[in-house]
């Protein structure tokens, strides 16, 4: 394990980060270069093979769809790979959108009609604890010999606003207000959320583990 360890250091190790989304992609690479592991390490994504099939994430569960995602791209790939799986869950609507948060509005749903069907199903909903949310990410780290290396996770409370508001991010970040904020998620920075969010919670943990590892 020590030596397999040593070669793929002195290798400078590619990771894969297995996912196609670009709002997610900027937000892992700016993380990684932020805790400074770069240097150790050469990041690719999905988007770097041409072939790469997309993976069906079919479970209900958050972390089998990590597990699944990262397999399938270390296996296709060759190479060390991170998935996440995330998504937002409401309490009132028993965990909707959950698994399937890029889809909740229909398999070619854009993330704003996504949003829009959300602000729809809360319509009815003015109390702010009915409107309560969560972002929730699972991460795993698949190595293509060794298998299953690390899984993390992270969670962001807040809840629904009423309307959009904010530019930057992605997926549901217009209409997310996070706990102890008057901003949405996307009125705050990139930097900001990272701090914050569910996936910069589970990516501290998952990089902390690479640089021990492998930095
Ligand atoms: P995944 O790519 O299967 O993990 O799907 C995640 C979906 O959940 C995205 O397409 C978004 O709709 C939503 N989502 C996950 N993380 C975020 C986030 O940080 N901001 C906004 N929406 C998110």
């Amino acid at each position: 394990m020590v030596d397999y360890f040593f070669n793929n250091v002195k290798r400078k190790m590619n990771i894969v980060i297995a996912t196609k989304n670009k709002g997610k992609i900027k937000e892992i690479k700016d993380f990684f270069k932020q805790e400074n592991i770069l240097p150790g390490i050469k990041l690719l994504t999905s988007i770097d093979f041409k072939d790469m099939p997309d993976i069906e994430e079919g479970s209900s569960s958050f972390f089998k769809n990590a597990k699944l995602k990262a397999q399938k791209t270390a296996e296709f790939t060759g190479c060390i790979a991170i998935a996440d799986d995330s998504g937002l869950t409401v309490g009132t609507l028993n965990g909707a959108p959950g698994v399937i948060s890029s889809r909740y509005a229909g398999f070619n749903a854009s993330d704003s009609d996504n949003r829009k069907k959300l602000l729809e199903e809360l319509k009815l909903y003015n109390e702010p604890q009915k409107r309560s949310a969560a972002f929730v990410c699972k991460m795993v780290l698949w190595d293509p010999q060794a298998g299953m290396l690390k899984h993390t996770s992270g969670i962001c409370r807040g809840s629904i606003g009423f309307i959009e508001k904010g530019t930057n991010g992605f997926g549901y970040d217009s209409i997310f207000i996070p706990e102890g904020r008057s901003q949405t998620m996307a009125e705050i920075s990139d930097i900001e959320k990272n701090m914050i969010s569910h996936r910069g919670k589970a990516l501290k943990k998952m990089s902390d583990y690479i640089k021990k590892t492998f930095c």
